[in-house]
Protein backbone atom coordinates (compact mmCIF):
# COMPACT_ATOMS: atom_id res chain seq x y z
CA UNK A 1 0.00 0.00 0.00
CA UNK A 2 1.61 3.56 -0.89
CA UNK A 3 2.22 5.70 2.13
CA UNK A 4 -0.31 8.44 2.51
CA UNK A 5 1.20 11.70 3.10
CA UNK A 6 0.05 13.51 6.46
CA UNK A 7 -1.35 16.50 3.53
CA UNK A 8 -3.80 13.78 1.83
CA UNK A 9 -4.39 11.75 5.05
CA UNK A 10 -6.51 8.16 4.62
CA UNK A 11 -10.33 9.45 4.01
CA UNK A 12 -12.67 8.78 7.19
CA UNK A 13 -15.42 6.81 5.89
CA UNK A 14 -18.69 5.61 7.52
CA UNK A 15 -19.81 4.71 9.55
CA UNK A 16 -17.04 7.35 11.69
CA UNK A 17 -18.64 9.99 13.83
CA UNK A 18 -18.60 13.38 12.34
CA UNK A 19 -18.72 16.54 15.09
CA UNK A 20 -20.91 19.62 13.99
CA UNK A 21 -20.60 22.98 15.78
CA UNK A 22 -23.68 24.39 16.25
CA UNK A 23 -27.43 23.00 15.88
CA UNK A 24 -29.22 24.87 13.55
CA UNK A 25 -30.53 24.80 9.97
CA UNK A 26 -27.20 24.28 8.88
CA UNK A 27 -26.18 21.53 11.19
CA UNK A 28 -29.28 19.76 10.66
CA UNK A 29 -29.19 19.50 7.13
CA UNK A 30 -25.49 18.30 7.56
CA UNK A 31 -26.72 15.43 9.52
CA UNK A 32 -29.06 14.25 7.19
CA UNK A 33 -26.84 14.50 4.22
CA UNK A 34 -23.90 12.19 6.77
CA UNK A 35 -26.83 9.88 7.77
CA UNK A 36 -27.54 9.47 3.49
CA UNK A 37 -23.66 8.73 3.58
CA UNK A 38 -23.79 6.09 6.09
CA UNK A 39 -22.13 7.99 8.87
CA UNK A 40 -22.68 9.53 12.14
CA UNK A 41 -22.68 13.07 13.82
CA UNK A 42 -22.00 14.41 17.40
CA UNK A 43 -23.62 18.29 17.43
CA UNK A 44 -22.60 20.53 19.78
CA UNK A 45 -24.83 23.26 21.01
CA UNK A 46 -25.83 24.80 24.14
CA UNK A 47 -29.65 24.71 23.03
CA UNK A 48 -31.70 21.53 24.05
CA UNK A 49 -34.39 22.29 21.22
CA UNK A 50 -31.85 22.85 18.77
CA UNK A 51 -32.70 21.38 15.24
CA UNK A 52 -29.62 19.22 14.58
CA UNK A 53 -29.52 18.34 18.22
CA UNK A 54 -32.70 16.62 17.70
CA UNK A 55 -31.92 14.46 14.44
CA UNK A 56 -27.89 14.03 15.63
CA UNK A 57 -26.72 10.49 16.65
CA UNK A 58 -25.49 12.35 19.56
CA UNK A 59 -26.22 16.07 21.24
CA UNK A 60 -23.73 17.15 23.78
CA UNK A 61 -25.40 20.15 25.60
CA UNK A 62 -23.19 22.49 26.49
CA UNK A 63 -21.29 25.73 25.67
CA UNK A 64 -18.84 25.81 22.59
CA UNK A 65 -16.42 26.60 25.00
CA UNK A 66 -16.90 23.86 27.70
CA UNK A 67 -13.13 21.74 27.69
CA UNK A 68 -15.02 18.93 29.03
CA UNK A 69 -17.65 19.00 25.92
CA UNK A 70 -14.62 19.44 23.93
CA UNK A 71 -12.81 16.80 24.88
CA UNK A 72 -15.83 14.40 24.61
CA UNK A 73 -16.39 15.89 21.24
CA UNK A 74 -12.68 15.25 20.20
CA UNK A 75 -12.94 11.59 21.30
CA UNK A 76 -15.95 10.47 19.55
CA UNK A 77 -15.52 12.13 16.39
CA UNK A 78 -12.81 11.49 13.55
CA UNK A 79 -12.93 15.22 12.14
CA UNK A 80 -14.91 18.15 13.10
CA UNK A 81 -16.34 21.08 11.34
CA UNK A 82 -18.99 24.02 11.63
CA UNK A 83 -22.26 25.38 10.45
CA UNK A 84 -21.39 29.01 12.18
CA UNK A 85 -18.58 31.41 11.67
CA UNK A 86 -18.94 32.81 15.24
CA UNK A 87 -17.48 29.64 16.93
CA UNK A 88 -15.00 30.92 19.42
CA UNK A 89 -11.52 30.88 18.12
CA UNK A 90 -9.94 28.90 20.92
CA UNK A 91 -12.79 26.62 20.59
CA UNK A 92 -11.42 25.50 17.16
CA UNK A 93 -7.63 26.07 17.94
CA UNK A 94 -8.21 23.74 20.89
CA UNK A 95 -10.17 21.11 18.69
CA UNK A 96 -7.81 20.59 16.29
CA UNK A 97 -4.73 19.53 18.50
CA UNK A 98 -6.93 16.35 18.90
CA UNK A 99 -8.99 15.41 15.71
CA UNK A 100 -9.18 17.54 11.97
CA UNK A 101 -11.18 20.30 11.98
CA UNK A 102 -12.08 21.52 8.66
CA UNK A 103 -12.06 24.55 7.60
CA UNK A 104 -9.28 25.58 9.45
CA UNK A 105 -9.74 27.91 12.55
CA UNK A 106 -7.64 30.53 10.76
CA UNK A 107 -10.45 30.56 7.31
CA UNK A 108 -13.19 31.20 10.15
CA UNK A 109 -11.34 34.12 12.08
CA UNK A 110 -11.07 35.58 8.95
CA UNK A 111 -14.87 35.35 7.97
CA UNK A 112 -15.81 36.13 11.31
CA UNK A 113 -14.55 39.46 11.58
CA UNK A 114 -15.73 42.24 9.09
CA UNK A 115 -11.86 44.43 9.17
CA UNK A 116 -10.05 40.84 8.93
CA UNK A 117 -12.70 39.35 5.87
CA UNK A 118 -12.22 43.23 4.17
CA UNK A 119 -8.33 42.95 4.57
CA UNK A 120 -8.15 39.81 3.31
CA UNK A 121 -9.85 40.96 0.35
CA UNK A 122 -7.52 44.05 -0.12
CA UNK A 123 -4.57 42.59 0.34
CA UNK A 124 -5.53 39.77 -2.32
CA UNK A 125 -6.77 42.41 -4.93
CA UNK A 126 -10.71 41.08 -5.06
CA UNK A 127 -12.90 44.21 -5.60
CA UNK A 128 -14.76 45.05 -2.62
CA UNK A 129 -16.40 48.01 -1.15
CA UNK A 130 -14.31 51.05 0.09
CA UNK A 131 -14.03 51.07 3.63
CA UNK A 132 -12.68 52.15 7.03
CA UNK A 133 -11.83 50.57 10.23
CA UNK A 134 -14.13 52.33 13.26
CA UNK A 135 -12.66 52.10 16.14
CA UNK A 136 -12.96 55.32 17.86
CA UNK A 137 -15.20 58.53 16.83
CA UNK A 138 -11.59 59.89 15.37
CA UNK A 139 -11.94 57.22 12.75
CA UNK A 140 -15.21 58.72 11.37
CA UNK A 141 -13.83 62.04 11.42
CA UNK A 142 -10.83 60.93 9.73
CA UNK A 143 -12.78 59.23 7.08
CA UNK A 144 -13.53 60.11 3.31
CA UNK A 145 -16.16 62.31 2.46
CA UNK A 146 -16.29 59.22 -0.49
CA UNK A 147 -17.10 56.58 2.34
CA UNK A 148 -20.81 58.97 2.21
CA UNK A 149 -23.33 57.53 2.38
CA UNK A 150 -22.58 54.14 3.74
CA UNK A 151 -23.30 51.48 6.05
CA UNK A 152 -21.49 50.96 9.73
CA UNK A 153 -21.52 47.86 10.33
CA UNK A 154 -20.36 45.90 13.76
CA UNK A 155 -17.63 43.90 13.08
CA UNK A 156 -18.55 41.06 14.98
CA UNK A 157 -21.64 38.41 15.52
CA UNK A 158 -24.04 40.58 12.46
CA UNK A 159 -26.09 38.49 10.43
CA UNK A 160 -29.48 38.95 8.49
CA UNK A 161 -28.65 42.98 8.40
CA UNK A 162 -28.49 43.08 12.47
CA UNK A 163 -25.71 45.15 13.37
CA UNK A 164 -25.70 47.70 10.69
CA UNK A 165 -27.03 51.26 10.00
CA UNK A 166 -27.13 53.15 6.67
CA UNK A 167 -25.58 56.53 7.68
CA UNK A 168 -25.61 59.31 5.54
CA UNK A 169 -23.01 61.53 7.03
CA UNK A 170 -20.27 61.49 9.91
CA UNK A 171 -22.52 62.85 12.46
CA UNK A 172 -25.52 59.71 11.93
CA UNK A 173 -22.52 57.70 11.55
CA UNK A 174 -20.94 58.73 14.88
CA UNK A 175 -24.81 58.52 16.21
CA UNK A 176 -24.83 55.07 15.04
CA UNK A 177 -21.42 53.78 16.74
CA UNK A 178 -22.56 55.00 20.04
CA UNK A 179 -25.76 52.94 19.43
CA UNK A 180 -23.42 50.17 18.83
CA UNK A 181 -21.40 50.96 22.21
CA UNK A 182 -18.79 52.08 20.48
CA UNK A 183 -17.87 48.55 19.48
CA UNK A 184 -15.67 48.19 16.89
CA UNK A 185 -17.02 48.86 13.06
CA UNK A 186 -16.18 49.22 9.42
CA UNK A 187 -17.86 52.15 7.63
CA UNK A 188 -18.53 50.80 3.98
CA UNK A 189 -19.40 52.94 1.06
CA UNK A 190 -23.04 52.23 0.00
CA UNK A 191 -23.41 51.15 -3.33
CA UNK A 192 -25.78 51.52 -5.86
CA UNK A 193 -26.80 47.61 -6.05
CA UNK A 194 -27.58 46.47 -9.55
CA UNK A 195 -28.40 43.25 -7.70
CA UNK A 196 -26.77 40.22 -5.37
CA UNK A 197 -25.59 36.85 -6.10
CA UNK A 198 -23.85 34.39 -4.48
CA UNK A 199 -21.43 31.51 -4.91
CA UNK A 200 -21.22 28.59 -2.72
CA UNK A 201 -18.04 26.21 -3.31
CA UNK A 202 -16.72 23.76 -1.71
CA UNK A 203 -13.00 23.16 -1.71
CA UNK A 204 -11.66 19.69 -1.03
CA UNK A 205 -8.38 18.12 0.74
CA UNK A 206 -7.16 17.59 -3.09
CA UNK A 207 -6.91 21.20 -3.79
CA UNK A 208 -10.10 20.78 -6.09
CA UNK A 209 -12.68 23.33 -6.28
CA UNK A 210 -16.14 22.23 -7.49
CA UNK A 211 -18.45 25.34 -7.83
CA UNK A 212 -22.10 24.75 -7.77
CA UNK A 213 -24.16 27.63 -10.19
CA UNK A 214 -23.92 31.23 -8.81
CA UNK A 215 -27.75 32.59 -7.38
CA UNK A 216 -29.09 35.67 -7.94
CA UNK A 217 -30.11 37.01 -4.33
CA UNK A 218 -33.37 39.28 -3.05
CA UNK A 219 -32.84 40.43 0.22
CA UNK A 220 -35.75 41.56 1.96
CA UNK A 221 -35.03 44.28 5.22
CA UNK A 222 -31.57 42.52 5.38
CA UNK A 223 -33.01 38.69 5.38
CA UNK A 224 -32.30 37.21 2.39
CA UNK A 225 -35.78 36.35 0.87
CA UNK A 226 -35.61 34.65 -2.73
CA UNK A 227 -32.59 32.88 -4.59
CA UNK A 228 -32.96 32.05 -8.11
CA UNK A 229 -30.69 29.91 -10.72
CA UNK A 230 -29.10 30.89 -12.94
CA UNK A 231 -28.69 34.21 -12.18
CA UNK A 232 -28.95 37.48 -14.11
CA UNK A 233 -26.35 38.20 -15.98
CA UNK A 234 -23.68 37.79 -18.58
CA UNK A 235 -21.97 34.25 -18.80
CA UNK A 236 -18.71 36.36 -18.40
CA UNK A 237 -20.02 38.16 -15.36
CA UNK A 238 -21.33 34.58 -13.53
CA UNK A 239 -17.74 33.17 -14.89
CA UNK A 240 -16.51 35.91 -12.72
CA UNK A 241 -18.07 34.83 -9.73
CA UNK A 242 -16.64 31.78 -9.68
CA UNK A 243 -13.59 33.15 -10.60
CA UNK A 244 -13.27 35.14 -7.91
CA UNK A 245 -14.73 32.41 -5.01
CA UNK A 246 -12.50 30.37 -6.34
CA UNK A 247 -9.31 32.85 -5.81
CA UNK A 248 -10.70 33.07 -2.54
CA UNK A 249 -10.68 29.81 -1.20
CA UNK A 250 -7.45 28.86 -2.80
CA UNK A 251 -5.29 31.94 -1.24
CA UNK A 252 -7.12 31.07 2.69
CA UNK A 253 -5.84 26.97 1.72
CA UNK A 254 -9.39 26.65 2.29
CA UNK A 255 -11.31 23.05 2.58
CA UNK A 256 -14.89 22.55 3.18
CA UNK A 257 -18.02 24.48 1.69
CA UNK A 258 -17.31 28.45 1.56
CA UNK A 259 -20.46 30.83 0.41
CA UNK A 260 -19.08 34.50 -1.18
CA UNK A 261 -21.50 37.03 -1.60
CA UNK A 262 -21.06 39.53 -4.42
CA UNK A 263 -23.03 42.67 -5.38
CA UNK A 264 -23.35 43.61 -8.55
CA UNK A 265 -22.65 47.00 -9.38
CA UNK A 266 -22.93 49.04 -13.05
CA UNK A 267 -22.21 45.03 -14.09
CA UNK A 268 -19.06 45.15 -11.87
CA UNK A 269 -18.57 42.48 -9.02
CA UNK A 270 -17.66 43.64 -5.77
CA UNK A 271 -16.95 40.68 -2.81
CA UNK A 272 -19.03 41.60 0.10
CA UNK A 273 -18.86 38.66 2.90
CA UNK A 274 -17.33 35.42 2.94
CA UNK A 275 -19.16 32.49 4.48
CA UNK A 276 -16.87 29.74 6.45
CA UNK A 277 -19.88 26.95 5.65
CA UNK A 278 -22.98 26.01 3.77
CA UNK A 279 -25.17 29.04 3.15
CA UNK A 280 -29.01 30.32 2.99
CA UNK A 281 -28.42 30.37 -0.94
CA UNK A 282 -26.96 27.19 -1.22
CA UNK A 283 -30.39 25.23 -0.06
CA UNK A 284 -31.50 25.36 -3.81
CA UNK A 285 -28.72 22.81 -4.03
CA UNK A 286 -30.49 20.09 -1.91
CA UNK A 287 -33.34 19.95 -4.92
CA UNK A 288 -31.44 20.94 -7.82
CA UNK A 289 -28.17 19.88 -8.36
CA UNK A 290 -26.49 16.59 -8.25
CA UNK A 291 -24.79 16.78 -4.71
CA UNK A 292 -25.80 19.35 -2.91
CA UNK A 293 -23.78 21.97 -0.20
CA UNK A 294 -24.44 19.74 2.93
CA UNK A 295 -23.12 16.48 1.02
CA UNK A 296 -20.05 17.97 -0.22
CA UNK A 297 -19.69 19.67 3.38
CA UNK A 298 -19.30 15.81 4.12
CA UNK A 299 -17.06 15.07 1.31
CA UNK A 300 -14.84 17.77 1.98
CA UNK A 301 -14.79 16.97 5.81
CA UNK A 302 -13.74 13.37 5.03
CA UNK A 303 -11.19 13.92 2.72
CA UNK A 304 -13.34 11.94 -0.01
CA UNK A 305 -13.18 13.18 -4.13
CA UNK A 306 -16.24 16.10 -3.74
CA UNK A 307 -19.34 15.65 -5.92
CA UNK A 308 -20.82 17.20 -8.92
CA UNK A 309 -22.39 20.92 -8.54
CA UNK A 310 -23.98 20.71 -11.92
CA UNK A 311 -27.69 21.81 -11.30
CA UNK A 312 -30.19 19.30 -13.47
CA UNK A 313 -32.92 22.00 -12.57
CA UNK A 314 -33.65 25.76 -12.52
CA UNK A 315 -34.74 26.18 -9.14
CA UNK A 316 -35.87 29.40 -7.11
CA UNK A 317 -35.70 29.27 -3.46
CA UNK A 318 -37.94 31.19 -1.08
CA UNK A 319 -37.20 31.21 2.84
CA UNK A 320 -40.02 30.85 5.21
CA UNK A 321 -39.85 33.70 8.01
CA UNK A 322 -41.16 33.44 11.38
CA UNK A 323 -43.38 36.06 10.44
CA UNK A 324 -45.89 33.68 9.06
CA UNK A 325 -46.84 32.31 12.25
CA UNK A 326 -48.51 35.85 13.25
CA UNK A 327 -50.01 37.21 10.40
CA UNK A 328 -53.41 37.26 11.78
CA UNK A 329 -52.92 38.42 15.31
CA UNK A 330 -49.09 39.47 15.93
CA UNK A 331 -49.16 38.25 19.68
CA UNK A 332 -50.40 34.93 18.66
CA UNK A 333 -48.70 32.35 16.49
CA UNK A 334 -51.10 29.72 14.27
CA UNK A 335 -49.56 27.21 11.61
CA UNK A 336 -49.64 28.41 8.45
CA UNK A 337 -51.59 26.53 5.86
CA UNK A 338 -49.08 24.49 4.13
CA UNK A 339 -51.45 23.07 1.98
CA UNK A 340 -50.96 26.33 -0.32
CA UNK A 341 -47.34 24.88 -0.91
CA UNK A 342 -47.89 20.77 -0.90
CA UNK A 343 -50.14 21.44 -3.61
CA UNK A 344 -47.26 22.48 -5.53
CA UNK A 345 -46.02 19.72 -7.65
CA UNK A 346 -42.74 20.89 -8.74
CA UNK A 347 -41.83 22.33 -5.12
CA UNK A 348 -39.78 20.99 -2.15
CA UNK A 349 -40.52 22.00 1.62
CA UNK A 350 -38.19 22.03 3.88
CA UNK A 351 -38.67 23.05 7.54
CA UNK A 352 -36.20 23.45 10.07
CA UNK A 353 -38.58 21.97 13.36
CA UNK A 354 -37.66 24.86 15.52
CA UNK A 355 -39.36 25.38 18.55
CA UNK A 356 -40.66 28.87 17.95
CA UNK A 357 -41.44 31.12 15.47
CA UNK A 358 -40.19 34.91 15.57
CA UNK A 359 -40.16 37.72 13.43
CA UNK A 360 -37.35 37.51 10.79
CA UNK A 361 -36.58 33.99 12.60
CA UNK A 362 -35.63 31.44 9.28
CA UNK A 363 -38.37 28.77 9.95
CA UNK A 364 -38.22 26.61 6.68
CA UNK A 365 -37.33 27.48 2.99
CA UNK A 366 -39.26 26.10 0.12
CA UNK A 367 -37.82 25.65 -3.49
CA UNK A 368 -39.43 25.09 -6.54
CA UNK A 369 -37.84 23.11 -9.40
CA UNK A 370 -38.33 22.88 -13.23
CA UNK A 371 -36.92 23.41 -16.68
CA UNK A 372 -37.83 26.81 -17.35
CA UNK A 373 -36.50 29.31 -15.50
CA UNK A 374 -39.28 32.27 -16.22
CA UNK A 375 -41.95 29.63 -15.13
CA UNK A 376 -39.63 28.65 -12.45
CA UNK A 377 -39.77 32.11 -10.80
CA UNK A 378 -43.34 32.53 -11.48
CA UNK A 379 -44.33 29.42 -9.76
CA UNK A 380 -42.11 30.62 -7.00
CA UNK A 381 -43.45 33.80 -6.57
CA UNK A 382 -47.49 32.71 -7.06
CA UNK A 383 -46.93 30.29 -4.15
CA UNK A 384 -45.02 32.68 -1.69
CA UNK A 385 -47.79 34.86 -2.06
CA UNK A 386 -50.46 31.67 -1.35
CA UNK A 387 -48.65 31.28 2.11
CA UNK A 388 -49.09 34.97 2.93
CA UNK A 389 -45.90 36.58 2.42
CA UNK A 390 -46.73 40.43 1.58
CA UNK A 391 -46.99 41.40 -2.35
CA UNK A 392 -45.32 44.75 -1.24
CA UNK A 393 -42.07 42.47 -0.71
CA UNK A 394 -42.25 40.89 -4.40
CA UNK A 395 -39.17 40.86 -5.99
CA UNK A 396 -38.81 42.18 -10.07
CA UNK A 397 -38.66 39.48 -11.82
CA UNK A 398 -35.72 39.46 -13.81
CA UNK A 399 -34.32 35.85 -14.18
CA UNK A 400 -32.19 34.92 -17.56
CA UNK A 401 -34.54 33.41 -19.65
P1 LIG B 1 -25.23 40.36 6.91
O1 LIG B 1 -25.67 39.48 5.77
O2 LIG B 1 -24.18 39.72 7.75
O3 LIG B 1 -26.32 40.96 7.69
P2 LIG B 1 -24.17 42.07 4.78
O4 LIG B 1 -22.89 42.83 4.78
O5 LIG B 1 -24.27 40.95 3.81
O6 LIG B 1 -24.44 41.61 6.27
O7 LIG B 1 -25.35 43.09 4.51
C1 LIG B 1 -26.70 42.69 4.38
C2 LIG B 1 -27.31 43.31 3.13
O8 LIG B 1 -27.24 44.74 3.20
C3 LIG B 1 -26.57 42.95 1.86
O9 LIG B 1 -26.96 41.69 1.36
C4 LIG B 1 -26.98 44.12 0.96
O10 LIG B 1 -28.31 43.95 0.50
C5 LIG B 1 -26.98 45.29 1.93
N1 LIG B 1 -25.65 45.95 1.92
C6 LIG B 1 -24.62 45.65 2.75
N2 LIG B 1 -23.53 46.39 2.47
C7 LIG B 1 -23.86 47.19 1.45
C8 LIG B 1 -23.16 48.20 0.69
N3 LIG B 1 -21.89 48.53 0.96
N4 LIG B 1 -23.84 48.84 -0.30
C9 LIG B 1 -25.13 48.54 -0.57
N5 LIG B 1 -25.85 47.58 0.10
C10 LIG B 1 -25.22 46.91 1.09
MG1 LIG C 1 -24.72 38.95 4.02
Amino acid sequence: MSQKTSKNPAPILPPATLGMLGGGQLGRFFVVAAHEMGYKVAVLDPDLNSPAGAIADQHIVAEYSDQNALDVLSQTCAAVTTEFENVPADTLAYLSKFVPVRPDASCVSIAQNRIKEKTFLRDHHIPHAPFAEVHSEADINAAPDTLFPGILKVVRFGYDGKGQARVKNAAEARAAFQSFKGETCVLEKMLALDYEVSVVLARGQDGRIACFPPAENLHTNGILDVSAVPATGSEALIQQAEILAAQIAEKMHYVGVLGVEFFVVGGELYANEMAPRPHNSGHYTIDACVTNQFEQQVRALCGLPLGDARAHSAAVMVNLLGDLWYLDDKHHSKEPNWNELFTVPNLKQHLYGKHHARAGRKMGHFTVIGSNPAEVRAAALTARAAIGIADEEAPASKGRE
